[in-house]
């Protein structure tokens, strides 16, 4: 497809101020300290991390790479809430988060932090603008104004004439548009981005890579996995990961 051809995404307008945001500028969104994750698989354990210290300061945009089984996805799930079970600290917005359960990592997660998949992971049956909108949802916003965020959203990543399509009438990078649209939907203050490139064609990939980008010059917090050095070199900052370890640690 011909740049020409591409619907350009509208101008970003920058994030609003969320509540949680501190006055102190130096206290990073996310801090963690000796973080280690070990996994059980037929019996005999697999560590994953093994004491990762890594600070991420509000409005980066970072880069998580390594090779595959290095620990990315694994780290990724900590940070986004997704896994309790796991040693270490882990303070993320002013608040220690390690050691809450499941429940109370959810609601955080919910109404804090926006996830964008490799396989976009949009239901197909609904159009975009329920898919958009479902996160607005879950935190329990009433349907109309879920439906109006998701809308904007939309908009903004260049997809307003096609709020009432499915994922499957949709070229694969307008998929993943509409995956973003679905991750910023509740204002996120983080968004994190698994191989968001990864299923892309690279023109595709770079289109999205630029979104990410603007979302990151309007303010937000991207964190991203990639093991594709182009997609890594458009962050401002890499963290390496080897092996379970961080070699990019305290900022
Ligand atoms: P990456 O995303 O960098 O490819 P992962 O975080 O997925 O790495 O995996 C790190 C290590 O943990 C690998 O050795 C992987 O095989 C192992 N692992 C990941 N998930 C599980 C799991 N659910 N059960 C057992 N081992 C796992
Ligand atoms: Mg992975």
């Amino acid at each position: 497809m011909s740049r020409a051809a591409m619907p350009s995404p509208q101008r970003l307008p920058a994030l609003a101020p969320l509540p949680g945001e501190r006055a102190d500028a130096a206290t990073p969104l996310i801090s963690l300290r000796g973080i280690a994750k070990t996994y059980q698989r037929d019996g005999a354990p697999v560590p994953a991390l093994r004491g990762v210290d890594v600070d991420i300061h509000a409005g980066e945009l970072t880069a998580i790479m390594g090779r595959s089984g290095s620990g990315k996805s694994t780290l990724l799930h900590i940070l986004g809430l997704l896994d309790a079970e796991y040693e270490g600290r882990y303070v993320f917005d002013g608040e220690l988060v390690s050691g809450l359960s499941p429940d109370q990592l959810s609601r955080r997660r919910n109404r804090k932090i926006g996830f964008v998949f490799q396989q976009f992971h949009l239901l197909p049956q609904l159009t975009i603008l329920e898919n958009a909108a479902l996160p607005a949802l879950y935190a329990g916003g009433r349907p109309r104004q879920c439906r109006a965020a998701a809308r904007a959203r939309l908009e903004q990543m260049g997809l307003g004439h096609r709020l009432d399509h499915r994922p499957g009438e949709l070229s694969i990078g307008q998929r993943q548009r509409a995956a973003i649209a679905r991750a910023l939907v509740n204002e996120p203050r983080l968004i994190l981005a698994d191989e968001p490139t990864g299923a892309l064609d690279s023109a595709t990939a770079m289109e999205i890579l630029s979104l990410l980008r603007e979302l990151h010059r309007g303010g937000a917090t991207v964190v991203l996995v990639t093991h594709d050095p182009e997609v890594g070199g458009a962050a401002e900052r890499i963290i390496h990961i080897r092996d379970g370890t961080t070699d990019d640690g305290v900022a």
